[in-house]
Formats: structure tokens, C-alpha cells, sequence
């Protein structure tokens, strides 16, 4: 476990209740807390029987949501970037430098309803945390909230869209992205 491995994470939604091992029913309300030790980031999901008081002690974050069945695969078309395929390869990659972009990404899906934010929570070493919820898969996002001034916005934001294959006009800016070059196009 590295440091930047606490900064940002996906947890995925469970397919079963963590008290009594049920699968949870499509459209079946359950709940999920979430919590930081010295080993990072747990999420527990649990039925509406087995999430009492004892369940949801002392946790970071808890929040209720309704379970829907995954829906079958769809093909990914893999050549095209999204703001969602950037922001999951970004919080892969565990370099410090993305936790700006990381957070612009988020905030974008947000707009986007692609992400819900379910909960902010200050950490005990003063963190300030987002989570968001995937609103299709369930996932949980948790996201550093850099605290970035109007200032550094602009920059990061421009910094992302460039990631994104730049405007609407391909031209380049003559400026580079300040940090590093667009992550090369996936490998077959
Ligand atoms: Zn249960």
C-alpha cells in the first residue's frame, strides 16, 4: 500500500450482503460504509435486516442505495477517451502529480450524471473526501478533494481537455499540458 493509494480509490459495490450472504435482489434497497484504516479504504455493503446500529458504527461514510443488476457487457468502443476511461486510468496510474486532474474528472462526470456524490467527509489527517457513486455499476469513487483555488482550476482544466483529445478544432495551442504528454493511445 503506497500513500497515493489512500488519496484516491474504486470500491466495488457487492454483490452480497456482508452479514447474512444474501445476494441482494435486483431493485433491492441496501446500505454501505465505507472506512480508512492503516490498510486504506473498506467498503461493506449490507441488506436492510443486517444494517444495524453495531453495522454502521463508527464509520467513515454511510449511505443507502438500491441495487440493480449489472447490466450484460457492452462492447467498449476502447479507441475513444472518455472523461470516465481517463479518470479510471488516472487513478491506476498512483501518480501524485493527477490528483488535480483526478478531481476536475470527477467533478466533469458529476455534470455529466455519470457519477453521484453520495457523501464529503473530512478524514482524521484533515483530508477532505468525496464519494461518489458510479450511478450505473454501483462503484464507489473516492476522491481527494485537492481544495484547488480559481486559479489552478483553470489550468487543470485546460490540462484535461487536452487529454481529451483537445477542442473542437484539433488545433493546437502551441501551449503543452504542463505536466505530461497525453497518455499514448492503448496497446493491442
Ligand atoms: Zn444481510
Amino acid at each position: 500500500m503506497t500513500t497515493t493509494q489512500q488519496e484516491w480509490n474504486i470500491k466495488e459495490r457487492g454483490e452480497t450482503c456482508q452479514g447474512c450472504s444474501k445476494h441482494f435482489d435486483d431493485e433491492e434497497p441496501f446500505y454501505s460504509r465505507l472506512d480508512f484504516g492503516a490498510e486504506g479504504y473498506t467498503r461493506r455493503d449490507y441488506c436492510a435486516v443486517c444494517w444495524t446500529d453495531s453495522a454502521r458504527r463508527a464509520a467513515l461514510s454511510t449511505w443507502k442505495s438500491v441495487y440493480k443488476m449489472p447490466p450484460p457487457p457492452e462492447p467498449e468502443p476502447l479507441q475513444k477517451e472518455t472523461a470516465e476511461s481517463l479518470l479510471r486510468k488516472l487513478m491506476e496510474g498512483e501518480d501524485p502529480a493527477k490528483l488535480n486532474t483526478i478531481y476536475i474528472l470527477a467533478v466533469m462526470l458529476e455534470r455529466k450524471r455519470i457519477l453521484a456524490e453520495q457523501d464529503v467527509q473530512i478524514r482524521e489527517d484533515g483530508a477532505k473526501v468525496r464519494v461518489y457513486e458510479h450511478r450505473k455499476t454501483g462503484e464507489t469513487f473516492i476522491i481527494t478533494d485537492p481544495g484547488l483555488k480559481l486559479t489552478e482550476l483553470t489550468s487543470v482544466q485546460a490540462e484535461v481537455v487536452a487529454m481529451l483529445g483537445g477542442g473542437a478544432n484539433g488545433a493546437a495551442t502551441g501551449e503543452p499540458p504542463p505536466d505530461q504528454p497525453p497518455p499514448a493511445s492503448p496497446e493491442r
